[in-house]
This record gives structure tokens, sequence and C-alpha cells, in this order.
């Protein structure tokens, strides 16, 4: 049967990157036979541009009846004086919302020839191979009741709810003992149960859970140690899951050990396996347009949409094989660019990349 392959592209330079992804995907649907179809559709500033809504009607039919969605980036200076409630990165937490996207994938990986681009010793990234699985839809920055309020004294006091239901926890919590499967058998569960009760339920569950994948080593860790530990020894983690702020925040700290936010991929999915793709960085207003964005992010994403949507994990390899190889071979983007190496343009990439499955 057909899949359906949703693209949008957004702003910056998100029109840019998704060009060389979606030249990624149709080389190996056809090379794979993998009878997959790809619509466009708006979303983010250009949406605004066009229609007046971040999330017009007919996209966000377009998203419900997709069997994947690949995303470029949405935002922008142009748009960033507009009420909140009709920004562009509106119209990215409608779609998740409205589909539920739970789990948020977020991978560290550090190609060893890119080793030089963190900030850390090479010793201790090079190699690095972390999935962070986040939990996207609720936790402290959905809970209710939230708002400023004035006291009796007349002081203001903002407040927020952390709130984890049961149900939440377990289904987050077994999509990373799911994915822990087929990695290393390992899940670090991060929380601060010495101090919250929300998360102490959350440990709770975890340990429960476990029980159901003998396979799978469960360990805990306080929030505050997981990230000294992802600064010192980053590589002693395979899977780490936890909730959305303590995600939000560890998963930016990875992003950084490996160098370059234009080499990251992640997946936002919902229980039906249906998931969201899209680069970890954002528009890139400061480059947006000059041909220079590293396209690499998203052609890892759609690698991604192969793996976890469409169960096609030999042709997701094969893709993630050819980046290797077009580093190997010396092609950098200027995020990536170090002396001695071919400097490359966004399409000169996606170029080098498709080479490299067609050989
Ligand atoms: P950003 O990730 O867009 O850019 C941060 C820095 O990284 C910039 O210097 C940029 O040039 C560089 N960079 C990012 N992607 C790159 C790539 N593929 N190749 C080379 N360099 C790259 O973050 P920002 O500047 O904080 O945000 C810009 C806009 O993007 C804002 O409007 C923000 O709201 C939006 N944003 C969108 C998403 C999303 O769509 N999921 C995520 C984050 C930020």
């Amino acid at each position: 049967m057909t899949k359906n392959v949703l693209v949008l592209p957004g702003d910056g330079i998100g029109p840019e990157i998704i060009a060389e992804a979606v030249k990624v995907l149709e080389c190996v649907s056809q090379q794979d036979s993998l009878d997959i179809a790809v619509d466009q559709a708006l979303l983010g500033g250009v949406a605004i541009d066009a229609t007046g809504s971040p999330l017009p009607e007919e996209t966000m039919v377009k998203a419900k009846n997709a069997d994947a969605i690949l995303l470029g980036a949405v935002g922008g200076p142009k748009w960033e004086a507009l009420d909140m409630s009709i920004r562009p990165e509106r119209g990215l937490l409608g779609i998740r919302s409205e589909l539920e996207l739970f789990g948020n994938l977020r991978p560290a990986m550090l190609y060893p020839q890119l080793a030089d681009a963190s900030s850390l010793k090479p010793e201790l990234v090079s190699g690095l191979d972390i999935l962070i699985v986040r939990e996207l839809t609720g936790g402290i920055y959905f809970g209710q009741p939230r708002g400023v309020r004035t006291l009796d004294n007349g002081e203001r006091q903002g407040y927020n709810t952390y709130v984890y239901s049961e149900s939440e926890i377990i289904r987050i919590g077994r999509l990373a003992f799911e994915l822990a499967m087929k990695r290393d058998k390992r899940v670090c569960s991060v929380d601060k149960a010495n101090v919250l009760e929300v998360t102490e339920l959350w440990r709770e569950i975890m340990d429960d859970l476990a029980k159901e994948y003998p396979e799978v080593e469960l360990s805990h860790m306080y929030v505050d140690n997981a990230a000294m530990q992802l600064i010192r020894a980053p590589k002693q983690f395979d899977v780490m899951v936890t909730g959305n702020m303590f995600g939000d925040i560890l998963s930016d700290a990875a992003a950084m050990l490996t160098g370059s936010i234009g080499m990251l991929p992640s997946a936002s999915l919902n229980k039906a396996g249906k998931g969201m793709y899209e680069p970890c960085h954002g528009s890139a207003p400061d480059i947006a347009g000059q041909g220079i964005a590293n396209p690499l992010a998203t052609i890892l994403s759609v690698a991604m949409m192969l793996r976890y949507s469409f169960d096609q994990g030999k042709t997701a390899d094969r893709i993630e094989a050819a980046v290797s190889a077009v580093l190997d071979q010396g092609y950098r983007t200027a995020d990536i660019y170090t002396d001695g190496m071919q400097r490359a343009s966004t399409s000169e990439m996606g170029n080098a990349v498709l080479k490299v499955l067609q050989a």
C-alpha cells in the first residue's frame, strides 16, 4: 500500500534543507521499491503569509491523513512581533498536540569524523550514540492550574503544575524500553524523585515496566547528576527517558556534545507509530537563502522516518552509511568545516549523499 509522506518545508533554511532530504527520500524509495507518495503543505510563517494562520485547515487535514510528516523548520524575525497565538511555532505545537505526538526521540550521535567539532575532548565523545526519549505532550509545560496570581498581600506569584498520570508515564516508558530492545538494551530513567512526588511515581512505574523487559537493564538517575554525567562521561548512556522539561534541557545539552546542531535528526511519535520527523535545529534565519545550510540533519530525519514509521531499517541504515561516507570523503558544510576539508554548499552536500546511494 502506498505510504503518504507530508512534507512541510516551513521557513528560513527549511525549504533548502528539505529539497535535499526529499531528493534522498525519492532516490531510496525508487531503489528499494518503497511505494512512497510525497505531498507538500504550508506550515509556520509561510502559512501565515499565505492564509493568516500558522496551521491552515488544509495542512491539518493532510497531516492527519499522512502516514508520516517531514518538517524543515518554522519561525523567523519577520513573524516575531505577532501575537503569541498566531506565531509560526504555534503551528508546530498544534500539529504535535492534535496528532498526540507524545514521544520525542532525539539521538545524539557523533560521527567519529567530526569528533573535533565537539566542545569536549575527542576521546570523550568519539562514537557517541545516545537516544534521549522525551515525553512531549505532558508534564509541567501543560499542567493545570498555571498562571500568575496576586496574593492577599499584593505580591504577584507565578505558578505551574508538574503533573503526570500513570498512563502517560507507562506509554513513554514502554516506548523507551522498546527502543532499547533495538539498541544496547540499557535504559536510564531521569527524574528528581528525591524532591518531586510526581517523579517518585515515575520511578515506581519505570521499575514496574522493567519487569516486562528482563533483557533491558534499567537504571535511575537524578536530573542534576544526569546533566553532570552527560558532560563528564556521555558514552555511558544508551537510552535516556525523561519528562518534558528535563528532556528539553538534557537533549539540548546532549546535542551540543556533538558539535553541530546541523547533524541531528529527531522524531516525534504517537501511539500508532505515526511520526513527525525534523532536524533538531530551527530555521536559521541568519543563513537562510545563502545555500550554505547543512542538510544532513534533515536527511538523517528521513532515515528515522523509514526506520520508525515504515519499518524499513535496512534503507535507513543505507542513508546513515551514505552520510558517514560523504564525511569520510571530506565534504563539510560551513557549520562543520575544518581546515583541509572540502567545503560544500547545501545542494553539493545533498548531491554527495545521492551519489553514494547511487554508486
Ligand atoms: P537555530 O537552530 O535556527 O539557529 C542557531 C544557530 O545554528 C544559527 O547560527 C544557525 O545559523 C545555526 N544553524 C542551525 N541550523 C543549521 C544548519 N542546518 N546548518 C548550519 N547552521 C545551522 O535557532 P535560533 O536561531 O534560536 O532560532 C531561529 C528561528 O527558528 C526562531 O524563529 C525559532 O523560534 C525557530 N525554531 C524553530 C524550530 C522548529 O521549527 N522546530 C526549532 C528551534 C527554533
